[in-house]
């Protein structure tokens, strides 16, 4: 169910973001022969509720409490500072920079037990976020990409 709401979640941010832009490129549109009344309710309808119901779907699965200690089962640990350099080259060159960082803080983290002192590996709030808004981008550029495809026909 968890892992359901994680996906209809990042859909739904999909199409949000989807209809906000376009109701912006719309709206600054000259030629557009649809009415500011329209964009409006566009805007709200289909950009602002989907977006809304993605921040509900997600929140449970984003704050979901990380990893316990394989040690003990310590639920309390702080950052281990150990830095690992997750970006990976050819992804920095295939998608760019946005991308390549938002893959290297969507990994997991190295952190350590506050009990008993274990280094061991957890997903955090921060490379969830990370994680859904490497989804909603790739999903975005996906979409871009079908729509060019189709209208280069
Ligand atoms: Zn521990």
């Amino acid at each position: 169910m968890r892992a359901l709401n994680h996906i209809a979640g990042i859909l739904l941010a999909t199409v949000g973001t989807v209809f906000v832009l376009s109701s912006v490129a719309l709206f600054y549109d000259e030629d557009r022969d649809v009415t500011p009344g329209m964009i409006g309710a566009m805007f709200v309808v289909m950009g602002l509720l989907p977006l809304g119901g993605a921040f509900v779907l997600l929140r449970a699965t984003v704050t979901a409490p990380g990893r316990a200690c394989p040690q003990c089962g310590g639920r309390e640990q702080k950052p281990a500072g150990v830095l690992r350099r997750t970006n990976n080259q050819w992804l920095l060159h295939l998608f760019g920079w946005l991308f390549a960082a938002l893959w290297g803080a969507s990994r997991e983290k190295q952190v350590r037990c506050n009990r008993c002192e274990t280094l061991y590996l957890t997903d955090t709030r921060g490379t969830r976020i990370a994680g859904v808004l490497l989804w909603v981008i790739l999903l975005l550029v996906l979409c871009g990409v079908t729509v060019q495809l189709f209208e280069n026909r």
